[in-house]
């Protein structure tokens, strides 16, 4: 029977092959903005120095050594279904400046490939004004850049004066450049070879989106059951991603490193920010443990259809909530609509939590986990039928979805539309607190 169900348990991690090729909130600096831009402290800081990753890691290089072997240690500890880093990987101050970058990258085991430019992410409205911009296939290592080129991205040079602001909310975005791609040992590449992750747990390793997913994605709140026997749901690394760049963020601003300090605090907060989305948190947001474990064993007698049906309709779902929170955010922007609920919600957080290491899996999934059924019920009450409850239907990349808001205003009037914002500024109002308690932690001294 064991054997049974650990079988149906390992066919669920198909339902993540397509449902991890999504991006939790699209276009984090958006969000990120609402709620940075209100802290007094950082909106009249003075401006920062810009500084290439070489020349940070250069002259902090024994610094730098000393708190990732902290961190490592920490991380052995403090992380239940933690890789540990080889040996050899360790970061170490050797005084060469030639393969510096690439020791940091292994070391923090991230895509080397990663393009790191010096740069800022442009709001709606905001205008490069004749200064030099950055294309964004120089910006991700993705090949689809579909989804950037509403935005200007502005070039920065070392030695230039910027505001901290700016820089922190950029950096939100940039976890999803392609920093978190190939690090398995199943993806074909040099570096998944020898970070130490092991197979890639969930996603379809040949898929070049899918394999970032465990560390964009963290689900820590299933019944146990689940983790019984499906422990490859266990191996997720936001909680890494999270602690890493807060520790690196808060050594360079004791080096006095403040444009590094805040492009790491960026990272972390994205990551941080992605635990707040539902279907970044809830592997089939609606679904009982039952009826997935149901659904699998009928798909191990060859009764598959179940299953793809529940695969098909969870990626559509995540697709039209992402799609819907990108489309109305962006035109709130465009027409200073400074009522829109989304920025509202962004505007007023939920009561601050303080932040400890626990925070990301007991407060932000936490919460997120918690509302995933309603979300998914909202769904099917106020949005068409065939995005999300048509399994023959495919939401990502249609028609349908490119004018998501209409549709959804033709179907059930201007009250579906009102739903839908409602449900996602809910997840806002956490949100904004997560990503503020994250800030103050870094910065309480
Ligand atoms: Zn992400």
């Amino acid at each position: 029977m064991n054997r049974i169900i650990r079988t149906a348990l390992l066919s669920l991690a198909m339902v993540f092959t397509i449902n991890s090729s999504l991006w939790a909130w699209s276009e984090h600096p958006l969000l990120a903005h609402q709620v940075l831009s209100r802290i007094p402290q950082l909106a009249s800081s003075e401006s920062i120095e810009v500084r290439e990753l070489r020349s940070f890691l250069f002259r902090n290089e024994k610094a730098i050594e000393l708190k990732l072997a902290e961190l490592e240690d920490w991380s052995r500890q403090n992380l239940p279904n933690y890789d540990p880093l080889p040996e050899a990987l360790a970061f170490k101050a050797t005084g060469n400046k030639e393969d510096i970058v690439i020791r940091f990258y292994h070391a923090i085991r991230i895509n080397p490939n990663v393009k790191m430019r010096l740069y800022l992410h442009l709001l709606p409205g905001e205008e490069a004004e004749g200064k030099p911009t950055v294309l964004p296939q120089e910006l991700t290592t993705l090949s689809d850049v579909s989804e950037m080129k509403r935005t200007v991205y502005l070039a920065l040079s070392e030695g230039d004066m910027v505001s901290p602001l700016s820089v922190l909310v950029s950096a939100n975005d940039e976890p999803d450049y392609g920093f978190d791609l190939g690090l398995y040992e199943d993806n074909n590449t040099e570096h998944g070879k020898i970070y130490g992750f092991g197979s890639q747990p969930f996603g379809n390793p040949n898929l070049d989106y899918g394999s970032q997913a465990p560390f964009h994605m963290g689900f820590y709140h299933e019944a146990k059951i689940i983790f019984k026997f499906g422990a490859f749901l266990k191996k997720t690394y936001p909680e890494y991603r999270i602690q890493q760049y807060k520790v690196l963020s808060e050594l360079a601003f004791e080096l006095g490193e403040d444009y590094w300090a805040y492009r790491f605090m960026g990272w972390g907060m994205h990551y941080l920010g992605d635990m707040s989305m539902p279907y970044h948190t809830a592997p089939l947001p609606g679904t009982s443990t039952l009826k997935m474990l149901w659904i699998n064993i009928k798909a191990m007698i060859g009764l598959s259809r179940s299953k793809d049906n529940a695969v098909q309709l969870v990626s559509n779902k995540h697709s039209v909530l992402e799609r819907f929170q990108w489309l109305e955010l962006r035109k709130a922007y465009e027409t200073n609509d400074s009522l829109h609920p989304m920025l509202v919600a962004l505007q007023n957080p939920v009561e601050m939590v303080e932040y400890n290491s626990q925070f990301p899996v007991h407060i932000a999934a936490m919460g997120s986990v918690d509302v995933s059924k309603q979300v998914n019920k909202t769904l099917l009450k106020w949005v068409p039928k065939k995005l999300i409850a048509d399994p023959k239907f495919e939401a990502s990349g249609s028609a349908e979805l490119q004018e998501l808001n209409k549709s959804i205003e033709e179907y059930k009037g201007k009250e579906g539309v009102d739903q839908m914002n409602l449900a996602i500024a809910q997840r806002f109002s956490n949100y904004s607190m997560h990503i503020a308690s994250y800030y103050n932690a870094i910065n309480k001294n």
